[in-house]
């Protein structure tokens, strides 16, 4: 099956040194075919003989799986964490870790916290199984690809935990009464972002997922602006690697200012077309995406995946992949379909190139 990966002897980057300099904005060969969340899929895991829940509590079996990512699906990056759980489990939060076919998930209707001083990060939050089995995950990671692929990390940020910890509505409510209360709340739950985030540049992340769910449903730009814009501003001071805010839904709106926080880059969903998003960060930021899930990867075939990768190579995103997490039934022949259109586009528009790498921006 690794055979069906495609590799074109005219790149002069590696993997690695291709995520960096596309998340820094820089020359690249080609673009890159980044995941920042999960690749993970049930075909996967019986190829890597490592399936859900060990592949997400068990470091060699995680490694195992994220590996996978490389080696079958010809990514340039690889991402062990594949849930978003594992800070919230390393708080107290009770988690049902489900089985193959299925993510684990928070019960957030059996919420560990009702106000701010409830919030206390452990002493040994880092010794936590869940916490140290990403660590560990990361490490022999390292140690198998050496510096010939992007390690990505995900360290979950303050909303996402708050929701976790605090159940969404109570979490939501409270922000809409009373913003003194939610901004302690999120002030305190910023350092367990920062551990974790730490923790895994120190075991070998070569960059950090920071999901903050601040989706576009549920909570709007101006919020955005009021609750998370600093904080994201100085996850980008404290942890120092480039770091891939992701949120899901329509986020056109914001993404000003998120462009603004100094972070690397968005990951962005298909809810917003590449060319608005592109005029939106204005080159003060990159972007990775967008490649849909729900209808593209999981139901359509590789013609449609590739149309959807040419529109965002079109439009001068950064990094291609897939919007968010995808689901754990997409298939193999969908997920390779991404690297094939990338190599298909740029080696029809080998001038671009040239003239990219000559501008040196
Ligand atoms: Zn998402």
């Amino acid at each position: 099956m690794s055979s069906t990966v495609q590799s074109d002897p005219a790149e002069k980057m590696t993997s690695r040194q291709r995520v960096l300099a596309a998340l820094a904005r820089q020359p690249v060969d080609r673009t890159p075919i980044v995941n920042p969340t999960s690749v993970a899929t049930v075909e996967l895991m019986d190829f890597a003989d490592a399936p859900f829940p060990s592949a997400n509590r068990e470091p060699e079996q995680m490694a195992a799986l994220a590996a996978t990512g490389h080696t079958v699906l010809g990514f340039d990056s690889v991402m062990p964490v594949f849930s978003i759980i594992q800070e919230s489990s390393a708080l107290g939060c009770n988690i049902q870790w489900e089985q193959k076919d299925n993510w684990p998930t928070v019960r957030m209707r059996e919420p560990i916290y009702e106000a701010p001083s409830d919030i206390q990060i452990p002493d040994d939050f880092l010794d936590h199984p869940d916490m140290r089995c990403v660590t560990e995950a990361i490490r022999i990671l390292r140690r198998e690809f050496g510096d010939e692929v992007a390690i990505i990390g995900k360290t979950m940020g303050p909303w996402s935990l708050g929701y976790h910890c605090f159940g969404v509505e109570p979490f939501l409510l409270m922000s809409l009464d009373d913003e003194q209360k939610t901004k302690e709340c999120l002030d305190r739950l910023k350092e367990a972002t920062i551990l974790s985030g730490l923790a895994q540049i120190e075991a070998g992340a070569d960059a950090l997922t920071l999901p903050d769910h601040a989706t576009g449903d549920l909570v709007s730009a101006e919020y955005y602006q009021r609750y998370l814009q600093d904080l994201h501003s100085e996850f980008a001071e404290r942890l120092p690697a480039p770091i891939i805010l992701h949120i899901c839904g329509r986020t056109v709106d914001r993404m000003g200012y998120i462009a603004e926080t100094g972070m690397a880059s968005f990951h962005f969903d298909s809810k917003n077309k590449p060319e608005e998003s592109m005029a939106a960060v204005d080159g003060r930021i990159s972007l990775v995406g967008n490649v849909n899930n729900p209808e593209t990867l999981y139901s359509k075939g590789p013609a449609a995946v590739r149309a959807e990768v040419i529109r965002n190579l079109e439009a001068g995103v950064q990094m291609v992949g897939p919007e968010c997490a995808i689901p754990l039934q997409t298939t193999i022949e969908n997920l390779l379909a991404i690297k094939a259109a990338v190599l298909e586009w740029h080696g029809a528009t080998a001038p671009f190139l040239e003239t990219q790498t000559d501008a040196g921006a």
